[in-house]
């Protein structure tokens, strides 16, 4: 059966798109640990990063670093966290996540509650410093 996240990138299942290309497609996340939050998967659907061919992995970090600085630029932040936890949805995924100190990364926090207007307000910020 198909992730939650080839779902998305199918367009079966709404999302506040950032990017995509040939292989990979950038998100934000839905339950945000910070304003900006994002994520960036592979379409191959691979739940482990290490298990990715070196090439995806190669194109996937790459793609992650062009989101992360239209992120970054979009959104106030000292710099942008990386993360791969992995443990809820099956299909590899990076988070970038704004951050100002450490804590702002700690996934045992509770996430924002933004509404679909606020996420898409932030999408379109950060689809314009693409
Ligand atoms: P984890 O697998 O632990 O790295 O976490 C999965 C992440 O995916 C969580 O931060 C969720 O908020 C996020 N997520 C789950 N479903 C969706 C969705 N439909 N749209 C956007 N983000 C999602």
């Amino acid at each position: 059966m198909a992730t939650i996240f080839t779902k998305i990138i199918n367009g079966e299942i709404p999302c506040h798109k950032i990017a995509e290309n040939e292989s990979c497609f950038a998100f934000l996340d839905i339950n945000p640990l910070a304003i900006g939050h994002t994520l960036v998967v592979p379409k191959a659907e691979v739940d482990y990063i290490f298990a990715l061919n070196d090439d995806t992995l190669k194109e996937l970090t790459l793609f992650a670093k062009s989101i992360a600085l239209a992120v970054e630029k979009a959104v106030p932040c000292q710099r942008i966290g990386v993360a791969v936890i992995g443990l809820e949805v099956p299909h590899t995924h990076i988070h970038l996540v704004p951050i100002n100190n450490v804590s702002d990364i700690n996934f045992a926090r509770p996430k924002l509650k933004l509404t679909n207007e606020e996420l898409a307000e932030t999408a379109a910020a950060i689809r314009a410093c693409l």
